[in-house]
């Protein structure tokens, strides 16, 4: 079973559509999606309808939470708030619909896979892995071996031994009996690493391994759809700069 993992799209169809054209090419088994498919970028609509088309498994994130009023935005960011409240506008009563029926968490039992957007420790309070005491924390919260998350838009992969010692791994791990893992699989539509290619993971269960991917996409499009939209210049410059 090989599984391609997405996560905070973020409305920017330039991206996905770049994850999704190379999806065709590592043709996995499933396709999963961690949330905020929704919020910062200009495609809202279209994003939702590519990922109804692909996704098999999809969990609900604060910024598609938020994008049909059930979670509160005064903590946002101005620059969020602002998106947020454009996207409201544009979402179809379909679409909000759809949002409205997805998951905080899930797993996926043949695999041993849980997968939330924020944290596996009350998800709905949007909460980050930051540091390592997050992380210790957090592997309490979820008994499989492995936990996909998104929301930082920083891809990172974290590995805990039986005693609890952590080891922090940046691209690429092999999936072992003697550890548990939390692994982000980064941001499709809006990485914050510092890196402006739209990332994604691929686990391939038979062969035990987790690799977090990187594709370029032309951004200068988003980034002129988004300006089109009224959308801040703050939020238009960051794409470019993975951050
Ligand atoms: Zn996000």
């Amino acid at each position: 079973m090989r599984y391609a993992i997405v996560s905070d799209i973020h409305s920017n169809l330039e991206a996905f559509n770049i994850v999704l054209f190379e999806l065709e090419g590592e043709s996995p088994d499933q396709v999963l999606c961690l949330g905020d498919i929704v919020g910062y970028g200009p495609d809202p609509n279209e994003c939702i309808t590519k990922i109804r088309e692909t996704a098999n498994i999809v969990i609900v994130g604060n910024h598609d939470h938020a994008a049909i009023g059930l979670t509160d935005i005064s903590y946002f960011n101005p620059y969020a708030r602002d998106a947020i409240e454009w996207t409201m506008g544009e979402l179809s009563e379909k679409e909000k619909g759809y949002l409205k029926q997805l998951p905080f968490n899930t797993e996926i039992t043949k695999d041993d896979l849980f997968l939330v957007h924020s944290t596996p420790k009350r998800p709905q309070n949007w909460n980050y892995i930051f540091t390592v005491e997050d992380a210790i924390e957090n592997f309490r919260y979820f008994t499989q071996r492995i936990c996909f998350i998104g929301h930082s838009h920083v891809p990172v992969i974290i590995k805990m031994d039986n005693s609890g010692g952590i080891e922090i791994i940046s691209e690429e791990a092999i999936i072992d009996e003697e550890h548990r893992y939390i692994i982000n699989v980064g941001s499709v539509g809006q990485p914050r690493d510092g890196n402006a290619d739209a990332a994604y993971a691929i686990f391939d269960k038979e062969r035990s391994t987790v690799k977090i991917k990187r594709v370029s996409y032309n951004y200068k499009k988003t980034q002129e759809k988004m300006k089109k939209a009224g959308i801040s210049d703050y939020l238009i410059d960051r794409i470019a700069l993975g951050r």
